[in-house]
Parts: structure tokens; sequence; C-alpha cells
């Protein structure tokens, strides 16, 4: 009874999720998902396969287990649903996972780049550059092996995987959702730099320190 109330609640958040997708341009068509760990369960409530983002309801909404397996809904699940599961299996500390192929993160995972650490605020958020992943094909466990191996020891909430798009992962899917919208904004903003010269970098022990601060101030507030 508690579970099945706290996988209602899920169904909502993850579904209003989706909404910021296409709301912060981060995705065309049906390309992009959210999820969400389930409490003390071995579950996950993620978006169901082609289902596109004005029809996405809490009712639609898919469980799996953490193998990727359907465990409640009539839709299959997203076909990324083995790589958000491989990372809630092999990080117990993330609640949230997000991926999207938005468009000035995903050239920079074209060209294999990290992002440098060039902005306050990356220096806030991502503690450092964001870190590009290994190429993997869909399809088995790679993409996640990719993701829990270049994130895990990371600061970084994002991983660029190579040639392919974005990962985020937070404590919950707000924060992932937050990683992803702040991943596109700071990849323009450094692309845009780059236009005109090189990006000046930020010293270690100042870019330290603002994570710390910004860990401390923000990272603990509840989620709005
Ligand atoms: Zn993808």
């Amino acid at each position: 009874m508690i579970v099945s109330s706290r996988i209602r609640e899920l169904r909502r958040q993850v579904a209003d999720l989706h909404a910021e997708l296409p709301r912060n341009e981060l995705v065309v068509w049906t390309a992009g998902n959210v999820s969400a760990r389930v409490p003390g369960e071995d579950l996950l409530v993620i978006k169901p396969s082609g289902v596109r983002y004005d029809e996405i309801t809490p009712e639609n909404m898919v469980v799996t287990d953490l193998d990727g397996n359907l465990v409640e809904g009539e839709l299959s699940p997203s076909s990324d649903t083995a790589a958000h599961a491989y990372v809630y299996k092999h990080m117990p500390e993330v609640g949230g996972v997000v991926h999207t192929h938005s468009t000035y993160a995903t050239a920079w995972s074209a060209r294999g780049e990290a992002i440098p650490c060039v902005l306050t605020m990356i220096a806030d958020e991502f503690g450092g550059e964001i870190p590009v992943g290994p190429f993997a094909l869909i399809g088995d466990d790679s993409i996640g092996r990719g993701i829990v191996e270049t994130l895990r020891g990371h600061r970084s909430p994002a991983v660029l995987m190579r040639n392919h798009g974005v990962f985020t992962i937070g404590r919950d899917a707000r924060a992932a959702v937050k990683a992803a919208v702040m991943c596109e904004d700071v990849a323009r903003t450094v692309h845009i730099s780059r236009q005109l010269g090189e990006p000046l970098p930020i010293g270690q022990a100042d870019v330290d320190s603002l994570y710390a601060r910004y860990q401390h101030a923000y990272g603990q507030e509840p989620a709005k």
C-alpha cells in the first residue's frame, strides 16, 4: 500500500518533469526521457517508448525493475530503460536519471570533447569539467556501464556520451532534470565564447570553493 502510493506520486512527478524537456528545448519528437527510482524498492518509473511529450500522463508512465523488465504499465518502456536501470543498480545514491540529445551538449559529445570549467556556473553545478563517456551502442549494458564508469567518483552529474548525447543523474529526478538544463545552457555559452577566442579557465582552488559553497547553500534545499 505504501509502495503503491509512492509509485503513484512518482508517476505524477516523472510525467510533470517530462514537460520540462521540450519547454527547455532539450528534445525533439520523442527522443529524451526522465526516470525516478522508487525509494527502497528495486524499481524505477520511466517514460514509455515512442509517446509524444504532449501525450504523457501519470497513467501512461511505466514501472520496471532494475533489469529493465516491465512491472507495471500498458506500454513498453523507453528503449533507454536498460541504461537508466544500470545506473540505479550500480549507483545507490542516484534517485533520478535524464537522457537527452540536446543540441549544444551533443555537439560537444560528437567531437568527444569535455566542456571545460570556464564559468562559475559550471564550477557550481558540475564541480569542474563536464566529462565525456565512451562510445556505446544501445541494446545491452554498454551505455549504462559507460555512464557509471565516467560519473562514479566524479563531481559532475552530467556525462556527454561520445557521438550520442547527455545523461544526467541526481538525488531525485528533479535534480537530474536541472543538471540536463544547466548542461545544455553552459554547452551553448562556452560554444559561443569559443567563436571569439579561447575561454579563460578558472583556477582549481576557486572551482573547489565555488562548488563547496553552491552544494552547501543550495544542495540541501528541499525540491520545490
Ligand atoms: Zn539517446
